[in-house]
């Protein structure tokens, strides 16, 4: 599984691997099962706390994430098609960074409060609430991916990517 960065790709390759919406799985079969595993280990191995499918060049609705391993703790959840069903009005400003942005380290308004709906490994619904923890970021961060959002369109005002020089942006 090869990362996809802005470091490695022009503009316009990235934007094609990373800029799109994922095709929703239907069943989750042991072909898919097989995949979640191997792009939770390339997670792990990266040493992120999370990872979507098109970030490796994959078209599927899935993404892996894990915020324990922060703590040098492994609590892996694999989620397919995974929506957020419901938010709470209120914001906080998350620092977060990004696997396929490595230079950049950014300030993101996100909602303290989530729902989400997904399909586990074992292909059965699922829910997950989070209210004010990490986890609410990560979810929030990885679904963007799975459509084409990258935590630089969350910012207040429109930063373009910079794709060469590496500038840092501060968001507020
Ligand atoms: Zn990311």
């Amino acid at each position: 599984m090869k990362l996809i960065t802005n470091v490695d790709f022009t503009k316009e390759e990235f934007d094609k691997r990373l800029r799109y919406k994922t095709e929703p799985v239907k069943h989750v079969t042991t072909k898919f099962q097989d995949v979640a595993l191997e792009l939770l280990k390339a997670m792990y191995s990266l040493n992120a706390i999370g990872l979507a499918a098109n970030q490796v060049g994959l078209k599927i609705s899935l993404c892996v994430l894990d915020p324990a391993f922060m703590l040098n703790k492994k609590m892996p959840i694999v989620m397919f098609n995974p929506q957020v069903v419901e938010h709470g009005e209120e914001l906080y400003i998350s620092p977060e960074g990004c696997l396929s942005l490595p230079e950049l380290g950014i300030r993101v308004p996100r909602f303290r409060k989530v729902v989400v709906n997904y399909l586990g490994i074992d292909g059965k619904e699922h829910t997950i609430k989070d209210d004010n923890s990490l986890l609410a970021s990560v979810l929030q961060h990885e679904i963007d991916h799975l459509s084409g959002v990258l935590m630089v369109d969350r910012l207040p005002e429109k930063q373009e990517v910079n794709y060469k020089d590496h500038i840092i942006v501060e968001g507020d």
